[in-house]
This record gives C-alpha cells, sequence and structure tokens, in this order.
C-alpha cells in the first residue's frame, strides 16, 4: 500500500475552487445566525461553556466539565437540512474532488475500514446481516463492503441529494434522509457504520439513540470522527481546517466514550489511527499559515528532521490517542 498523503485525497490544485464554494456556502449559513440557538455540551449535556475558538464569525465553545468543543450557539437541524441541500461545495466534491481522488480514497481509506469492520465483525461475532452506513457519500466504503459478501444487504443513508445518485449510480440501496428521519424497523440492522457524520450533527445523542434503536442487541456500531485532542487540532487551533462550522461537535476519546456509553453502548475499541496530523502541520507551517518559530523541537521533527522521524513521530500519536483522527466502536447493551 503506497504511502497516505493529504495531496492524494485533497487535491491541492482543486481546494482553491473547494474553499471559494465554501466560504460562498458559509455567508449562507452565518446569513442565519439569528436563528442558531444555544446548546448544552453534546457529550454530557453540562451547561459550563468557555470561549474555544472564534473564526469566520462563528463562536466555538469548551464544555467546562468534559472538555468537549462545541459550535455554541448553532444552526437547527432544519436549517442543516437545507444547508446541505443547497451546499455548492458538495456538488464540486461529487463532480471533481471524488471522481480525482476516489483511487486513493478506496485503496487508503475505504478498504482499510472494510479490513476493520470485518475484523471486528469476527473478533465479536457479528455479521451476516444488515449493515447500514449512515452518510455514505460517495459510496465507495458500501461497495467495497458488499463485495466482500459478509453481509447480505448493505443499506446506505445519505441526504445529500448529489452524494444519494452517486451512491444509487453504483448500484447501492439508498435511503435519502437524515439518519434522525429514517423509519426503519427496528432493531434490524447488525451492524452501522459511520464516517465523518456526528461532528456535524445538531445532536449527536440523538443520533447515537437513533443507532442504538436501529441495531439488533449486541450490534455493533463504529464511526470516525475528529478529536480536539489531536495533534494537528491542538498545534493549529482555530487555523485548523478541523475547525469549520460545518463541525458543530469536538470530542476527545474520554468524552465520546462517554457519550456512547450514555447512548447504551458498551466501548470495544477506541482508537485514533490517523495518518496526516505531522503533514497537516508541516504544510500549514511551510505555506506561512502557521508560525513554529516558538516551538523549536516542533520545528526540528516537522521541518530540519521530517524525513528522518516524521513518520515515526506521526506513528507515535497514532499509537497513544493523539491523532485528531479518532475511531470508536461499541457494542449495543
Ligand atoms: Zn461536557
Amino acid at each position: 500500500m503506497s504511502e497516505l498523503t493529504e495531496n492524494a485525497i485533497r487535491p491541492d490544485d482543486m481546494m482553491k475552487e473547494s474553499d471559494r464554494l465554501h466560504a460562498i456556502d458559509l455567508q449562507w449559513l452565518l446569513a442565519r445566525q439569528e436563528r442558531f440557538v444555544e446548546v448544552a455540551c453534546p457529550a454530557c449535556e453540562r451547561r459550563e461553556p468557555t470561549p474555544l475558538w472564534n473564526k469566520g464569525g462563528f463562536r466555538y465553545d469548551r464544555c467546562g466539565a468534559c472538555r468537549t468543543g462545541y459550535l455554541n450557539p448553532r444552526p437547527l437541524p432544519e436549517t442543516l437540512d437545507e444547508y446541505y441541500r443547497l451546499a455548492e461545495n458538495y456538488n464540486f466534491w461529487e463532480k471533481h474532488v471524488f471522481p480525482a481522488s476516489e483511487g486513493p480514497r478506496r485503496e487508503q481509506i475505504a478498504r482499510p475500514r472494510v479490513q476493520r469492520v470485518v475484523e471486528l465483525c469476527s473478533e465479536k461475532g457479528v455479521g451476516g446481516g444488515i449493515l447500514v452506513e449512515v452518510g455514505a457519500g460517495y459510496g465507495t466504503f458500501c461497495e467495497e463492503i458488499a463485495r466482500t459478501g459478509r453481509f447480505s444487504r448493505v443499506i446506505a443513508i445519505e441526504p445529500t441529494p448529489s452524494m444519494a445518485q452517486a451512491c444509487r449510480n453504483r448500484g447501492l440501496e439508498v435511503l435519502e434522509t437524515p439518519i434522525e428521519q429514517v423509519t426503519m424497523e427496528q432493531e434490524l440492522a447488525d451492524v452501522i457504520v459511520s464516517f465523518e457524520v456526528i461532528e456535524h450533527l445538531f445532536s449527536p445523542r440523538d443520533f447515537l439513540r437513533s443507532c442504538a434503536k436501529l441495531l439488533k442487541p449486541g450490534g455493533l456500531l463504529a464511526l470516525t470522527c475528529p478529536s480536539v485532542d489531536g495533534f494537528d487540532v491542538v498545534t493549529l487551533g482555530a487555523v485548523s481546517q478541523v475547525v469549520d462550522p460545518e463541525h458543530l461537535n469536538y470530542f476527545h476519546p474520554s468524552s465520546l466514550s462517554l457519550l456512547y456509553q450514555r447512548c447504551g453502548f458498551e466501548v470495544v475499541e477506541l482508537r485514533t489511527p490517523g495518518r496526516l496530523d505531522a503533514e497537516i502541520v508541516r504544510k500549514r507551517t511551510l505555506a506561512g499559515l502557521h508560525d513554529l518559530s516558538g516551538h523549536p523541537f516542533l520545528e526540528q521533527v516537522l521541518l530540519r528532521d521530517w524525513e528522518r522521524v516524521g513518520g515515526a513521530f506521526q506513528d507515535f500519536l497514532a499509537a497513544n490517542l493523539l491523532s485528531s483522527h479518532m475511531w470508536i466502536a461499541g457494542r449495543k447493551r
């Protein structure tokens, strides 16, 4: 397997146009700010906010009790539904970025996820029935997991029209609706997966409870999302591209575990298998978007000695829950 690079999955030459469209989309959201609502911490539900970041007119708080970050105030679910239906950037990704980056995404993101889900099912004695992916996006994971033949039925839930169409074009079974509005038989699924979705949702708690209802007892829920304690997010702060109004929730390993438990799951796996943190900080620094001059050790690791120690440094982050890419799996109690 070749090495995963940021350029392979987010081609540099396309990101300028993506950023331009995203900025326009965000102006639409910002114009509706008077309808935003204050919320409690998405992990522990306490109301002890302390200021975390201000960026582009949006405010992010950190929970004083559990340290989860969250966009506060935030758009209501109906505003978010409209936003994702209208967002030009998602059309651009469906038409340009995903087609251009599908090879590396399939090989280096979708297939390792499929492999891990299959292994997890074997370890926990689950599988053979129905797998549901919530937020199936371009459909690559569903296509790959269907090919393994491990599940009798694979269902893609995808509310964004252009992405849902991309899934249908692959011959996948698609439900074009937000998970909170899915009307499916309860205790239907053996496995639910959801990659980079929970951070976008108004209520992660409602989402996890919806997943719990949809799962059979003993069924598995595996998801990925950013960790606010990850290296690139901590180092870059508000400059990090993770800090984005589309991301409403900024969990860390402990707070996401807490939420899983509160929603009826036993956590069976918690890792940060990220491979890009160090490269992201290095690239932002080289591009003049971040200053490491007050951090001579990081200058040494990420710039001067990069070829020699960059890979090992990233491995250290991933192995110690210090990457910003988090993976969690839980079993419905
Ligand atoms: Zn909290």
